[in-house]
């Protein structure tokens, strides 16, 4: 997994950060992310995170997950905390998934993920207010919002059928009535050529465990900042 996470490049980037003991097969990394990082709405910020960040074996296909040591951020849905782990809510992760394929690196997701969050909750903290650049709402109504973003759909039916269709085998998808709602199967639809980009950022099964935690609803379920990929990170 090393070599796919590149941890040496990241502990040069980021040297208070150390290797914790691996749990669960998963790398932990403790210490303090000191960064700085500008946009030209919100303008130059600097500072310091204590954090832990859990990389599972299966990075990039799935997310670390990120805590804060240092008690800095409140616990609270305002500052897109997960309430059912106290991890930090970076975005939806069908968006996270597709940023990070660009650089699917620690330190792509450092710094295209963790970075923007922790600039906007910085800010947050200095000047109150809501999160620079805009968000979503936290929880299961952001992601499936987002998600109908990034599928350029109407409805949040379309974008439960999508989920559906990413979570089968290509050859099966096709054949499906598609879901944009043209009448015709997915294979036939220029739809489908929307969506291809999003089954190459992970398997089926990753889809598919989406569609059940979504459509169950759990109130305590993952999600939402959006992009504050506007922010650039400067090391
Ligand atoms: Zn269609
Ligand atoms: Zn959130």
């Amino acid at each position: 997994m090393n070599g796919i996470i590149k941890i040496d490049e990241f502990l040069r980037s980021y040297p208070r950060m150390n290797a914790a003991p691996i749990y669960d097969g998963s790398m932990c990394l403790e210490g303090i992310i000191d960064f700085s990082a500008d946009s030209e709405e919100c303008g130059l910020i600097s500072d310091s995170f204590q954090l832990r960040m859990v990389v599972p074996e299966t990075f990039p296909n799935d997310l670390p997950i990120v805590y804060e040591l240092g008690g800095r951020i409140p616990r609270d849905r305002s500052y897109h905390i997960n309430q059912y782990d106290n991890s930090l809510c970076l975005g939806s992760r069908l968006r996270l998934l597709l940023t990070i394929s660009k650089r699917p690196t620690l330190m792509g997701f450092t710094q295209n993920c963790l970075i923007p969050y922790l600039y906007a909750v910085s800010r947050k903290l200095s000047l109150g207010g809501c999160f620079a650049f805009g968000e979503l709402p936290h929880g299961m109504k952001g992601e499936v919002e987002d998600y109908r973003l990034l599928f350029c759909l109407q409805t949040t039916d379309q974008v439960w059928k999508t989920i559906d269709c990413l979570g089968m085998k290509k050859r099966r998808a096709n054949k499906h009535p598609c879901p944009c709602g043209c009448g015709r199967t997915l294979g036939r639809c220029r739809f489908n050529r929307r969506i291809r980009k999003f089954r190459s950022l992970t398997g089926r099964t990753w889809f598919q465990n989406v569609a059940r935690e979504l459509k169950r609803e759990p109130p305590t379920q993952a999600s939402l900042v959006t992009t504050a990929q506007k922010v650039m990170a400067c090391i």
